[in-house]
């Protein structure tokens, strides 16, 4: 317990930095009072008031006495008693956490009102009892839902007979009379589902809805979201006591959201919308047709002009943009909201580079208010909307892309569609495992049901499938599915919007990214590319990670370079032993002599050395890591199952089978219960005589050739999977013969180093660095094995299920888990320097790509990141904003 700690703050105490203490709601409301801004006068109560009460289930001691101070001196403020019967003060009872958690939480509107003092209510606003039944009706629906957990339906069911009896099509067109008979109709309502009568002490109605606020922090899906965005469970929301003011007083009041400049495209202007005569939720209910902003204009020019000019003022205080939640009661204007806007993507990097251009911000600010993440879903081609499809449904975006095919409702039609060439899309109400092979087939992925961590959201983000899932208003049949009065057959043509979450009818064209355009150096013209530019630019300049790409052909490598690789971090060889060369490889495996091996190996030769050519001419000047030989080698054989049914089929017809069979051998005496830990990466090299030294002299002889050509290549050599210093020690004695032979006098210089990615490797990094000239962290690996998850089983298999129960928020192979696999690197990273100096660190696992990942491996001081292709420029960009 905090002794005498402060639990409540009037508005003109606080101010935004307090968002912690007040939320962000109170905080800004503060702010907005000390900016001199018309805010009604209130106080608010902290989250710390909140955590007390949710650990001990009651108020802290002292909370009841400092709230009677500030409601005291609220009224003397206001110079009206709350609930008083002849002339009473009402206030909101608001929540607001220091996160927004839209939605989640709950407000009170209008509490104070009770049987006497909605008269003296209606008296002291010149007789109009239209209002005053309004309000006190609007009292009983809110604090019975919030408060009192009575089913919300019930009341709206009530409002529309109430209106249906009046053949009203809105509320406006109730009269003081009907209202009056809806507010006894809800206290009816209120005590069947409670039990006992609407509270009608003002203090009493207060109190209860200031502890509702505190306990719907723990509201289940108030729970569920924080632990979906990893927001701290243990914060707490304050709660803001704010006098009423009255936007349902007739038509000279109404009520209004607003931004400072267009949330969508970032273009600075009027937006937002007002509705006439109506309090709080109305606006965003969508209870009646809201108007633009633009039109208060001729309704009330006076409001509007100090609207703007208030605009304008808190643009230029938070420097950024705003969105606004306004009253205008009888033509004056009360602000009782503003928060700094969300945005799209696209408007995020627009803003920010405004800003700048304003002068408003550095180009450190602008960056900190972009990221990867936004970068990425720039990246996505997206549909062209100038021919205006018909919109069918809207979902969440779980997976960014645009796709387009047939419409499937089974995993097997997906399949055999998708094997007849045809574009689909898998629409499901949720998917489970066995959906998977379908949501491979698919070109995007529609559920009715789910959200950001179902099982189709999270496995489409894996594969990096687009998918839009929760679309609720979407019935799903066995071969059809309807929505808004539509139906869409199997074989229909649809179109789905994983970054926006719409989905719409038959084919839309689809447009290219002109960020990606941008990135292959393509000449655009558009304000969003000159703030892209202009952002990574800085980006550039800041960070202290180098970047570099995973690549494995010429062409990826060439792609990368324009996107601002740096050089190679990982080049996978096992593509370099498949296609026509699978039978050299064969042919390897099943040496029996080791000259047959060896002349198997002098056949790869020549063919891996050409690939290298290639890949080190794309990559002049830069480095370029090759990872030697990885995966199990029965990879490189056919299957088991089939093998055995061809030989079996063949011996039954009397057919020759020998060679069949003798594949068969291998395959059987090769086969492994769990290849991942079996005989694969160094283990190989151990085990198979001149394997690894095959490919380091065709890795070798590559540069020699290019450096004879005046060219400038920098190979590294990365022997995976070691774990114990030995291993390394024993290739790295036979790679640096043939190294050294083979360099002569060519002035090429090879690195040899080592993938770290067995925990035990990171966890005696020290010895390893003696015997390696880099490390390079293969975090896929070392999740796998640092968890004993298998990757390829528990995405699909279970890992929605861990992501709804929290156990974490976020896959640890999309975001690097920073406790377990990210305290092995930094282990690694420490004793391996500690040993060997500049010992050169990079990450070459698919985390290298991810934003949050990335801020860790610049923590940790790594020498470089590196990922594919298309996540290179993100990871340009938050490796500048890790370090500024
Ligand atoms: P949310 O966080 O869901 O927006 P708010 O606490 O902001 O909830 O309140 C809901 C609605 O009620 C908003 O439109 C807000 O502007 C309005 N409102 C809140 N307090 C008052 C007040 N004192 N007077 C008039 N309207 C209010
Ligand atoms: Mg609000
Ligand atoms: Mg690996």
């Amino acid at each position: 317990e905090k002794a005498g700690e402060k639990y409540v703050y009037d508005f003109s105490e606080g101010h935004k930095d307090l968002k912690q203490l007040l939320g962000g709601k109170g905080a800004n409301l503060a702010e907005m009072t000390r900016m001199g801004l018309p805010v009604p006068a209130g106080f608010t109560v902290t989250t710390s008031a909140c955590q007390a009460y949710l650990a001990t289930g009651s108020n802290p001691p002292g909370l009841a006495a400092e709230i009677d101070e500030h409601l005291a001196a609220l009224e003397s403020a206001m110079g009206r008693r709350l609930g008083d019967a002849s002339d009473p003060l009402l206030v909101s009872v608001r929540s607001g956490a220091a996160f927004s958690m839209p939605g989640m939480m709950e407000t009170v509107l209008n509490v104070g009102l009770n049987d006497e003092s909605v008269v003296g209510l209606a008296a002291q606003a010149g007789g109009n009892e239209r209002f005053a039944w309004d309000s006190y009706r609007r009292l009983i629906q809110m604090f019975g839902k919030t408060v009192c957990d009575v089913p919300g339906d019930e009341f709206s069911n009530a409002l529309d007979e109430a209106k249906a009896a009046r053949g009203a099509t809105d509320d406006l067109h109730l009269e003081a009379a009907d209202l009056q008979a809806l507010t006894d109709r809800y206290k009816r309502i209120f005590a069947k589902h409670t039990g006992h009568e609407f509270p009608q002490d003002p203090r009493e109605q207060m109190r209860l809805a200031m502890e509702a606020v505190f306990r719907s922090w723990n509201a289940e899906r108030a729970v569920l979201y924080r632990r979906q965005e990893r927001i701290p469970a243990d914060l707490g929301t304050a709660v803001n006591v704010v006098a009423m003011v009255f936007g349902n007083l007739g038509p000279d009041s109404g009520t209004g959201v607003a931004f400072t400049r267009d949330p969508a495209s970032g273009a600075q202007g009027i937006y937002g919308d007002y509705l006439q005569n109506a309090q709080g939720e109305d606006v965003v209910a969508g209870i009646r047709n809201t108007i633009p902003l633009d039109d208060l204009r001729t309704l009330d020019r006076r409001s509007y002009d100090e609207l703007l000019e208030i605009m304008a003022t808190l643009e230029g205080h938070y420097r950024d943009l705003c969105d606004i939640e306004f009253t205008i009661e009888r033509g004056k204007l009360w602000m009782l909201q503003t928060r700094v806007g969300k945005r799209t993507a696209g408007a995020a990097f627009r803003i920010a580079a405004q800003l700048v251009n304003e002068g408003m911000i550095d180009l450190d600010e602008a960056l900190r208010r972009v990221s990867g993440a936004q970068l990425a879903q720039l990246m996505f081609p997206r549909f062209d909307l100038a021919e205006e499809p018909v919109a069918l449904t809207k979902g969440i975006g779980a997976s960014p892309g645009a796709a387009v095919g047939r419409a499937v409702f089974s995993a097997e039609r997906a399949v055999e569609l998708a094997a007849a060439g045809e574009q689909v899309i898998l629409v499901r109400r949720e998917t489970n495992p066995e959906d998977l092979a379908g949501m491979i087939a698919a070109q995007g992925i529609l559920t009715a049901r789910g959200g950001k961590t179902s099982h189709a959201a999270v496995v489409a983000r894996g594969m990096g499938r687009t998918c839009v899932c929760g679309a609720d208003q979407v019935e799903i049949a066995a071969d059809r599915f309807t929505t808004g009065g539509r139906t869409i057959n199997e074989g229909d043509v649809i179109s789905v919007d994983g970054t926006t979450g719409c989905v719409y009818l038959g084919a839309v064209p689809v447009r290219p990214s002109e960020v990606v355009q941008y990135f292959e150096g393509e000449q655009t013209d558009s304000v969003l590319v000159d703030a892209v530019h202009k952002l990574m630019s800085h980006a550039d300049t800041t960070r202290a990670l180098a970047v570099r790409t995973n690549a494995d052909t010429a062409a990826d490598a060439a792609r990368a370079r324009r996107f601002g690789a740096e050089g190679i971090g990982l080049c996978r060889t096992e593509h370099m032993f498949l296609g026509d060369r699978r039978e050299l490889v064969e042919r390897l495996i099943l040496a029996a002599t080791p000259t047959e091996r060896a002349d198997a190996l002098a056949a790869l030769l020549p063919l891996q050395r050409a690939d290298f050519v290639d890949l080190f001419r794309a990559m002049d000047g830069l480095p370029v890591t090759v990872r030697l030989i990885d995966p199990p080698l029965h990879e490189f054989l056919p299957s088991l199952e089939e093998l055995a049914v061809n030989v079996a089929v063949a011996r039954e017809r009397g057919e020759d089978h020998a060679e069949d069979a003798q594949l068969l051998d291998a395959v059987r005496r090769m086969h492994e219960q769990n290849p991942m830990l079996g005989l694969r990466g160094v283990r190989l090299g151990l085990v198979i005589p001149g394997l690894f030294a095959m490919q380091v002299r065709a890795i070798t002889e590559a540069a020699v050739q290019l450096a004879r050509e005046g060219l400038d290549p920098h190979p590294e050599i990365m022997v995976p999977l070691v774990g114990a210093v030995q291993e390394l020690e024993t290739v790295r004695r036979e790679c640096e013969q043939i190294v050294t032979e083979v360099v002569a006098d060519s002035g090429v210089h090879v690195l040899i180093g080592t993938m770290i990615e067995v925990p035990r490797a990171a966890l005696t990094a020290g010895q390893i660095a003696e015997a390696a000239d880099f490390f390079s962290f293969g975090t896929n690996d070392l999740t796998q094995m640092g968890w004993g998850f298998s990757r390829d089983d528990v995405e699909g298999a279970f890992f929605w299920r861990y992501l709804e129960l929290g156990i974490f928020g976020i896959s640890p192979f999309e975001s690097i888990d920073r406790d377990g696999v990210g305290r092995l690197i930094r282990i690694a990273t420490e004793e391996g320097r500690a040993v060997r100096p500049g010992l050169k660190l990079g990450v070459c696992g698919e985390h290298g790509g991810d934003p949050e990942s990335v801020h860790f491996f610049h923590e940790v001081g790594l020498d470089y990141v590196s990922c594919s292709p298309f996540r290179v420029p993100v990871a340009r960009l938050e490796a500048g904003r890790a370090a500024i």
